[in-house]
Parts: C-alpha cells; structure tokens; sequence
C-alpha cells in the first residue's frame, strides 16, 4: 500500500481521507471569518508505526492530532480507525465512544499539568485500570508493575506523590498512564520539547520500544525535524493545514523534495554540514500568513522563490515522485 494513501491496506490502523477542520471564532474574529487549522490531509498509519506530524506553529498538526483520536471533530472528510472491525472516529457515541478513548491516547507537553501533583502515583495508575474494570488489588498490583517497567520507573515511587517527582519521573508517569489502556495509537504532542536534552532520549527510547514491542502506533507531533528523524518511520511536513511532503524520516531528511521542507532543514541542526551542503538553498520569503488569510492555489506560493503562475491559482495534489515519497508541489 503507498505511504501516503488512504486504502485500507493490511497493517493500516488509522486513515484520514480530506480531512478537515474548520473553526469560527465568534466574538473574537470579524463576523464570518474562519480558522482553516487542518485544511484537506489524507494519509494512514500503520500499527506500530511512529508517523512524525512536522512544522511550525499554526501548521495544523495538533489540531490533526486531536482529530486523529476523536477529541475534535472534522468539519468534513473522514477519520477510520481499524482495530479488529473499522469505525469512524468522529461518529462514535456513547459505550463505542468510551470504547474507542480508551484505544485512541494521547500524550501531553507538559507532565507538570498533565496529571493532579497531590495524588499519589499509584492513584494516578490505578484510577484509570478502575475506568476499565480493572479493580481486583493483584490485577491492579500487576498492571501497574508491568507498566512501571515499561516506562523504566522503580515501583517504589508507587507510594509517592506526584509533586515529589521529577519533570523526567512526571512525563514517564503520563506515559504510563496511557499506556495502562493498552492502546492502538498514541498522539503524542511535543512529549520531549519541555525536557532537558538528557531526559530527552529516555523518553523517545519508550515511545520507540512502545511501537516496536507492543505495535502501539504513535503521531508524533513536533517542531523540531532532528527529533522527528530519531523518531519516527515516516515525516510528514504540514503548511497551513495540509502535508506538503510525506515520506520515509531518512529521505525526507536527507533528499527533501518541497522547498518548505528543505527551507526547514536547512534552519535546523539536523543533518552535518557536508550533508546540509547538498541540499540546495531556499530563501524563504516573508512571513507566515495570518491563520485567517490562507494564500490561493499553493499555500506556500507567496514566500516561494521557484513559484510561478500555476501556483498561485492551482492547489498541487500531494502525489508520489519517488518510491513511499510523495510531495505537493508543481516543481514534480
Ligand atoms: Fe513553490 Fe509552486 Fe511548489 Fe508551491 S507549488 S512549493 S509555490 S514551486
């Protein structure tokens, strides 16, 4: 199955087919205006895949991730989750909703706010095996144990409160807390952008071991391409909404095709200068447009240096250019 298309393919857990996510803000905005946070993505996931969602602020990947697990509905276009039978994320109601929470995680930037300072850790773990009808003490005992060492915790802190924790300690226990409802896909929001550098790799390390071991499929959202390369399977690139660029993390990273993406790279410390070199310079023009004030045809056009007249009416189909490696550009 092509990477970045919507086919139910073996291995595909979730699908997003022209989703988008349209808000008004009333009070706020003039009279009529409309927020376009996710404008029009397709792709899948694979189970035990970790796709990384990449770009700046107002890019559209955390409202897409908040979609991707039912926490925002899309204004329009469809969101299957295939866990056993498929169903659509955005539909589901009542028990299937409960039911589909529990399967559809996320994890949170900030462990400080995350989860209440004054409960005890053990609460903290046992409060959601209770909302499962996990309730008999060996089961809870036993759960809780296994989820410890999957997050590389002693299970003595069990007893502490979580104010008495580390920032490292906290994020490891909102992981843990996730993991305990044995999920099938994790959003995972910026999880490492609040740690020091050396927590940092712990953290990435579980969420790797999470989808290698247990086939947890994770959306990794993150500004920063390095991070994405270390983690993820595939990188998606996202500009005002939509996935300008979608491939494999190392040909994205090393043979990157649209000139948002290579304009990323080349500001970001993630690859060495020798490879840096290879990878033909884009001056960036402008700003990013205001959230309201999307650019017709190629949303990127007004800052583009290669931009000519079809982009600036036409809107270029996300389409493959090299194997798995697909780009919405009319420069391909
Ligand atoms: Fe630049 Fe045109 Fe490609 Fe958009 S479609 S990135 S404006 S060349």
């Amino acid at each position: 199955m092509p990477a970045g298309s919507t086919e139910a393919g073996p291995g595909v857990v979730l699908r997003a087919q022209d989703v988008r996510v349209y808000f008004s803000k009333k009070g706020f905005l003039e009279k009529g205006t409309v927020v376009k946070a996710v404008d029009g993505v397709t792709l899948s996931v694979r189970r035990g895949e970790i796709l990384a969602l990449v770009g700046e602020s107002g890019s559209g990947k955390t409202t897409l991730g908040r979609a991707a697990i039912g926490l925002v509905r899309p204004s329009s276009g469809t969101i299957i989750l295939n866990d056993g039978a498929e169903q659509e994320v955005g539909r589901a109601r009542g028990r299937q909703w409960k039911a589909l929470r529990k399967r559809l995680q996320m994890i949170f930037q900030d462990p400080f706010s995350s989860i209440d300072p004054n409960m005890r850790v053990y609460d903290a773990l046992r409060i959601p095996l209770a909302a499962q009808g996990v309730r008999r003490r060996e089961d809870v005992r036993a759960r809780i144990s296994d989820v410890m060492k999957r997050v590389g915790l002693p299970e003595q802190i069990i007893n502490n409160y979580v104010f008495q924790l580390s920032g490292g300690q906290r994020q490891r226990i909102g992981i843990a807390r996730v993991l305990i409802f044995d999920p099938v896909l994790v959003v995972a929001d910026e999880p490492v952008s609040m740690l020091d550098a050396s927590l940092k790799g712990d953290i990435l390390h579980i969420i790797q071991n999470e989808s290698r071991t247990n086939n947890v499929a994770f959306l990794f959202i993150t500004h920063d391409m390095a991070v994405a390369r270390v983690i993820a399977d595939r990188i998606a690139v996202m500009y005002l909404g939509q996935v300008d660029e979608i491939g494999a993390a190392e040909a994205t990273v090393l043979d990157p095709l649209h000139p948002y993406t290579k304009a990323m790279l080349q500001a970001s410390p993630v690859i060495d200068t020798s490879l840096k070199d290879k990878i033909k310079k884009v001056n960036i023009i402008g700003e990013l447009p205001q959230s309201t004030a999307h650019p017709s045809g190629c949303k990127f056009h007004p800052r583009c240096p290669y931009a000519m007249d079809v982009c600036k009416e036409q809107v270029p189909a996300l389409k493959e250019v090299k194997p798995e490696h697909y780009v919405a550009c009319w420069l391909y």
